[in-house]
């Protein structure tokens, strides 16, 4: 399996500038390609990804183009093969043979983007030297923060300088990670709006305070920007700011979000969620805690790592009525409006709402996976489900 290892890169002046050089050329050859590909379309034609190489190696040859000699060939190979990859997952978005949200078609690339990317492959003879620095072709060797150890070796890194001017390396490597040992524990997860998340044995998972002031703190500044008038100077200040504060949630909330996950599967050999259709809740007014809690990157840190040490993962469909059921009993108790946080069935039994969800969610998926696997416990079985419906617009799920 594939990972990412990301950690900070602090370039001299004189790198900044050759990677934004490296940014322009790698923006360039991919417009140049997006347009060239675009003609063609509108002449009934398609142009293939040799010829769209060859068309860069001639481009460099020509007065217009001839800088583009001056950056990592390897770089501009890269911004040819993300055109590429764009295109695929948009065909098939499009002819419904890829899952999860709508794939626009690539679009122009513009300097004033606010992420900045560009990818060395190991045939770009990339290296991490021996005094622990980053050797990138035409860029020299980067300082960088190692947070962890490089497990293996990395089949590429892409840089990336994000909206706070902040600059990354992205290794990708294969794991060699050993499957757990395996653990008796099995968990369902309901992710609540009080509480961040509640499991099945009655725990629950609550946002951090410092996460809850950082996000209060973004919400402000973003109100502030949207204050300042356009194109002032005042304005790209605010932006500044807002992008420095929400690069501040963004790294807080994802460690958070692996330290909880990596707990979870740690101590657990099964684990189910609710497939939340987080897209449908986004429009109704409780859009700003769906976003804000990160549950998607909490699911799917969770499918990442079940697969990485051997654990099942599976989603539970959204349309399954885990706040309706009596785990006890199994009684239909209809409806329950959000404000419920507790109520008693007919067979006695009094239920937190969440935690009698999660409970529910833990039985489903274990029904689930004993029909689809003969009672087999076998990671990845979630994938093998049919596809679900999508649900009509505006739909949404009844809690
Ligand atoms: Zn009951």
């Amino acid at each position: 399996m594939q990972l990412r290892y990301n950690f900070r890169l602090y370039p001299t002046p004189g790198q900044q500038e050759q990677l934004a050089k490296t940014f322009g050329c790698a923006r360039v050859v991919f417009n140049d390609a997006l347009r060239a590909r675009r003609e063609a379309f509108e002449r009934g034609e398609r142009v293939s990804d040799g010829e769209l190489s060859r068309q860069l190696t001639e481009a460099k040859k020509t007065p217009e183009r001839a800088w583009l000699g001056d950056v990592s060939s390897v770089a501009l190979q890269q911004a040819l093969a993300d055109l590429n990859t764009a295109y695929r997952n948009f065909f098939q978005s499009v002819t419904g043979r890829r899952r999860g949200a709508e794939v626009r078609p690539p679009r122009f690339r513009s300097r004033k983007d606010s992420r900045q990317t560009i990818r060395f492959t190991k045939n770009s003879r990339f290296a991490v030297t021996s005094g622990g620095k980053l050797r990138l072709p035409k860029i020299g060797e980067l300082t960088v923060r190692w947070s962890r150890e490089l497990p293996s070796e990395p089949s590429s890194v892409t840089v990336i300088k994000d909206a706070a001017g902040r600059y990354f390396a992205s290794f990708v490597l294969e794991t060699t990670d050993a499957p757990l040992p395996p653990s008796d524990s099995e968990v369902g997860i309901d992710l609540g709006l009080s509480t961040f998340a509640v499991l099945s044995d009655g725990r629950t998972i609550v946002s951090p305070r410092f996460l809850r002031q950082a996000e209060r703190r973004l919400r402000k500044l973003q109100k502030a920007l949207s204050r300042k008038k356009k194109g002032s100077a005042n304005r790209l200040k605010a932006r500044i700011r807002v992008a420095k504060a929400h690069a501040r949630v963004a790294d807080t909330r994802r460690d958070w979000i692996n330290k909880h996950s990596t707990k979870i599967i740690r101590e657990n050999q099964v684990v189910f969620v609710e497939d939340l259709c987080i897209r449908g809740l986004a429009r109704t007014r409780l859009a700003k805690s769906v976003h804000d809690a990160g549950w998607g990157m909490f699911t799917r840190k969770l499918e990442e790592k079940a697969s990485r040490y051997g654990r099942a993962f599976g989603r539970i469909d959204r349309f399954f009525p885990s706040t309706r059921l009596c785990s006890a009993c199994g009684t239909q108790s209809g409806r329950k409006p959000l404000y419920v946080r507790e109520w008693t069935c007919t067979c006695g039994v009094t239920h937190d709402r969440d935690a009698n969800a999660a409970k529910n969610i833990l039985a489903a998926g274990l029904a689930d996976k004993s029909n689809a696997c003969g009672g087999d416990v076998s990671p990845g079985f979630a994938r093998q489900s049919p596809v679900k419906q999508e649900p009509a617009e505006g739909t949404t799920r009844c809690w």
